[in-house]
């Protein structure tokens, strides 16, 4: 998916008031002395812009528009240090609303529904989001904001709301009260737009079972908008987003090249028509691919793939890129394995080696089910590891994020 001739002549643009503005990432480009760019490899060519970056701009450094047209800003929590606060202007609240309601548009939501939001609203982009593409749409906005799980059912039944807006972690809250006081019959969901967290295919199926509605994963980043640059389509799970909007490539987060279409690597987007705070190349540390072949519901949009992790997460091994998503995946088809595994990478002999430690309830024979295991993970990502069973309760739990990839190349 290479950049197109408009999408070119609209960074041009962004670069011109980039560099008026003074901002970090104009300064980045006087000093690479690049005042356009006219080609795809001289594109290719742009410096990168990071979070860092934008933190550093803390308050308004990332202004590119006159303050006068600035309406809004939102802010991202700044979980390490400064946070980042992204300025709008009118046009990027309309153009927002716009991809918003297209995302409404591709779940099949219409002017008739009414739209239970559940994420927060404030500083960060997502209640607000969410309200701004339904009232766009057209449709019922029920702004109810987190917590309070007692009003947001009472107001599920009384208000007959089709449509429930929520992290995957809330829904599930959510269908699980609905299930335990036996009130299913009372509630009208018909889908769920899900945002802002990876969340596994357990997850996904333990939702749909209890409420029985059709689920859709929204993309989005405050520092792009916010959510809403992206949905999957009835029956799929791969993402459209807005190519009008958004230029996105994948590239190796290591080598930080372009990769070719259908690699898994790292999101980076540009912003074509962003007034506020225009961004040229900015590393999400995502992870997706671009989905090349078109998809059978006719949209001319392009695709990606579930977000699968983030770069952090990622491990090179045999020039192979691997997620611990990937992993976890094959130990769910082995249903005598718990939910705890380890993954050990290390250089024996010349060659990189990944061994994973995985637990047991003990029903199959360790051996066999070690070599079940280690066939599946190959057929997967393309290589053999060293699989170990162990009994359940031998790996270490931790209440915080557990540790599961040690890698002893670089110990
Ligand atoms: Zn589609």
């Amino acid at each position: 998916m290479k950049i197109s001739n408009e999408q070119l002549s609209q960074v041009n643009d962004r670069i011109k008031a980039l560099v008026n503005a003074g901002s970090f990432y104009g300064k980045k480009l006087e000093e690479a002395g690049i005042t356009s760019v006219s080609s795809v490899e001289e594109f290719e060519n742009l410096p990168f812009s990071e979070k860092s970056d934008l933190r550093d701009a803390y308050p308004l450094g990332l202004m590119t528009a006159p303050e006068e047209d600035i309406v809004r800003i939102h802010s991202s929590s700044g979980t390490t240090g400064l946070p980042v606060i992204i300025p709008y202007t009118q046009k990027d609240v309309d153009d927002w609303a716009i991809q918003f309601s297209r995302c409404y548009e591709m779940a099949g939501i219409t002017k008739k529904d009414r739209i239970h939001i559940t994420p927060g609203y404030g500083l960060w982009t997502a209640g607000i989001g969410f309200q701004l593409g339904c009232e766009r749409l057209g449709a019922m906005a029920v702004p109810m904001g987190p917590g309070n799980t007692d009003k947001q059912l009472q107001m599920m039944m009384d208000m007959k709301t089709t449509v429930l807006c929520s992290t995957s972690s809330y829904a599930l809250l959510l269908a699980e009260e609905i299930e335990k006081r036996g009130i299913r019959d009372k509630i009208h969901l018909k889908k769920g737009i899900i945002g802002s967290e990876r969340w596994g295919d357990a997850m996904r199926e333990r939702i749909q079972s209890i409420l029985g509605i059709e689920l859709y994963d929204i993309y989005g980043l405050t520092e792009i908008y916010g959510p809403g640059i992206g949905i999957n389509c009835p029956g799929e799970t791969y993402m459209h987003y807005w190519d009008d909007y958004i230029y996105l490539e994948i590239i190796d987060p290591v080598t930080l090249k372009p990769l070719p279409d259908g690699e898994w690597g790292e999101i980076v987007i540009t912003t074509l028509v962003k007034e506020g705070a225009p961004l040229i190349r900015y590393r999400t540390h995502d992870l997706s691919r671009i989905i090349p072949e078109p998809c059978h519901c006719d949209s001319k949009f392009p695709r990606i793939d579930v977000i699968k992790g983030r770069t952090d997460d990622m491990m090179k091994i045999k020039g192979v890129n691997v997620f611990p998503s990937q992993i976890e995946e094959v130990l769910r088809l082995f249903p005598e394995l718990s939910s705890e595994y380890q993954i050990h990478i290390s250089h024996l002999e010349g060659k990189d080696t990944m061994r994973i430690y995985v637990e047991t309830d003990g029903t199959r024979d360790f051996a066999k089910l070690a070599e079940d295991v280690a066939a599946k993970v190959k057929s997967k990502i393309g290589f053999t590891p060293l699989v170990k069973v162990v009994e359940i309760g031998v790996l270490p739990r931790s209440e915080k994020k557990t540790k599961r990839v040690i890698d002893e190349r670089y110990d």
